[in-house]
């Protein structure tokens, strides 16, 4: 998306079209009113990636943490943020990071929400999120054998395919239109793909 054409208040109305990763991201910093530093990154840049701009980034995340002060939030937070708009030290601009990247590297570790859950997940675990989205149990059983195979990223382009199915048969678009889809490579890419099929 195009700098700036998301703000704090719109992020949780679009998270519907998040990808597993950062469905489970935010509800977690619903949930706890905070995230670790691996969490706030792989989040961080993908609100950046679909058009969060820095002002309303900081609004953002300091509304999530709200059992935090004003002070604690300008102190421990705030220079993270604007860093990963290239407003602090080097000024490089981040980028979101690809499912490689996400699959690949830095392994979540007890109390860490970040990393993809087709490949961190537990299969039980991973069963149960996918039950949320109510997809029919022979969808789950499909989607879990391909992580449980290894196949992380076409589980979740599976998962987009007929999560986009359902949305279609419920809005009567193209009802019987099977939905095919290339591998997605980062979860930037699926929002666009997730959110590019529900508007009308
Ligand atoms: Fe996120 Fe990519 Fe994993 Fe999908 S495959 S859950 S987009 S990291």
């Amino acid at each position: 998306g195009a700098a700036g054409a998301v703000t704090a208040e719109s992020v949780p109305g679009l998270s519907d079209s998040f990808p597993l990763c950062m469905q489970h991201l935010h509800s977690q910093l619903a949930r706890d009113r905070h995230l670790r530093h691996g969490g706030r990154m792989q989040l961080g840049l993908f609100l950046k990636g679909i058009g969060l701009g820095l002002q309303d980034a900081l609004v953002f995340w300091r509304r999530a943490f709200s059992a935090m002060t004003d002070d604690q939030f300008q102190k421990g937070y705030a220079y993270n943020i604007r860093h990963n708009y290239g407003m602090e030290g080097k000024r490089a601009d981040y980028t979101p990071y690809s499912c490689h990247r996400v699959i690949m590297s830095n392994p979540p570790g007890p109390g860490d929400h970040h990393g993809c859950p087709f490949r961190h997940f537990s299969a039980e675990r991973l069963r149960a999120a996918l039950h949320k989205d109510s997809l029919p149990d022979a969808e789950v059983r499909e989607v879990a054998d391909l992580a449980q195979a290894g196949h992380y990223q076409v589980a979740c382009t599976r998962h987009l395919e007929l999560r986009l199915h359902h949305r279609r048969q419920q809005t009567q678009q193209q009802p019987d239109a099977d939905i095919r889809l290339s591998a997605v490579t980062s979860p930037n890419q699926y929002f666009d793909l997730c959110l590019g099929c529900t508007k009308p």
